[in-house]
């Protein structure tokens, strides 16, 4: 008698904790995910354009991001990746610093402390506003050789983008690929080397600056770099932070190329599904998917949903103040619902972890 009611209690603690931890899974890993200039009007361009339905679509929680900087109506990428990254409003150009030039640090730089491994991708070069916003303190956007030290400084694992002019062609001679070579990188130049990486720590600087776009043949470096970059990282026991980017949505948008616009947009939605395919099977990791700023006030004029067209027009060669999309998926995402703030998502992630 005794015994089967300390084994009904048993049974019951034991179903308890499943369905606890069944509502609420233990947050691992964060995809942090960037679509520059990523408006709703390009999401639902390329939503429109595609055959199949995006990846964005299948996100359970969404919210809207204000994306205002500390000195601008309208925030450029510097100030806009500052905020999505360490949580401060900063001045438009400044990377990873308060308006006063202190140091502000991100979440991705946060638990690179507390030992999680940590990646950086882009399609621009590594140094360009947004990515360095998460590993970078510069008062000048423009610096990006000074980024790209700060790139050796506080290395992220694994990073994947252009950029290889900034550390080995510089003006203070210093070879950074060198430096990071002697501090254990594996060095890659070409996606199939990336593909067939077996390190721990690498970078992959795929280009002299900016990758080239889509409509010039980039391929599917970033849903490959994406894959990659998660069997790399996935390897921390405690678990991982990776920043991805679509950083050419923006710059299609500054040309105000729709068929550039569309084809960066759906480019980036097949990194994003690499994203929630491996938060799908894994459950532990969240993955927020949204946008510094919107580019080009893109107008859709009119369009056909049946045969995938879509006429669209710009108000603009230069951003936007409209206010951003924010999509989540897996542990913590229903804190990403409703009206925010851009510099609230940082600390969202750190309190999901418990780290302050
Ligand atoms: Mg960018
Ligand atoms: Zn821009």
């Amino acid at each position: 008698m005794r015994r089967s009611k300390v084994t009904l209690l048993l049974l019951l603690l034991v179903t308890n904790f499943f369905i606890v931890s069944a509502a609420n899974p233990k947050i691992k890993n964060v995809i942090f995910m960037i679509g520059d200039g990523m408006g709703l009007a390009q999401v639902y361009a390329g939503m429109t354009a595609s055959e199949t339905p995006l990846s964005l679509e299948q996100f359970p929680y969404m919210g809207i991001s204000k994306t205002y900087s500390a000195s601008d109506y309208i925030t450029d990428s510097a100030a806009g990746g500052t905020a999505l990254a360490c949580g401060v409003k900063t001045n438009n150009g400044m990377i990873g610093v308060a308006p006063d030039g202190s140091p502000v640090y991100s979440a991705l730089h946060i638990l690179a402390q507390h030992g999680w491994a940590t990646g950086v991708i882009a399609t621009s070069s590594i140094t360009d506003a947004t990515p360095a916003s998460f590993v970078a303190h510069q008062p000048s956007r423009k610096m990006q050789e000074e980024i790209a030290a700060d790139f050796v400084a506080n290395t992220p694992d694994v990073f994947i983008g252009g950029g290889r002019k900034y550390f080995n062609s510089r003006k203070d001679g210093r070879n950074l690929l060198t430096e990071l070579n002697n501090k254990g990188y594996e060095m890659i130049s070409d996606l199939n080397g990336l593909k067939q990486s077996r390190s721990l720590k690498l970078a992959a600087l795929l280009a002299e600056d900016g990758m080239p776009s889509m409509l010039d043949g980039r391929g599917n470096m970033l849903a490959d770099a994406t894959e990659k970059a998660i069997d790399v990282l996935k390897k921390n026991k405690k678990g991982f932070f990776l920043m991805v980017e679509g950083s050419q949505i923006d710059w299609q948008c500054h040309a105000n190329n729709q068929e550039g616009v569309i084809s960066e947009m759906l480019d980036f939605d097949k990194a994003v599904a690499k994203a929630l395919e491996f938060a799908q099977n894994d459950g532990h990791t969240l993955v927020v998917v949204t946008a510094d700023h919107e580019t080009g006030g893109l107008v859709l004029k009119g369009g056909d949903i049946n045969k995938h067209e879509v006429d669209a027009g710009f108000m603009l060669k230069g951003h936007s103040a409209v206010p951003v999309l924010v999509f989540a998926y897996g542990p913590g995402a229903e804190q990403f619902s409703g009206v925010m703030q851009n510099i609230s998502m940082k600390n969202k992630i750190l309190n999901l972890f418990n780290i302050h």
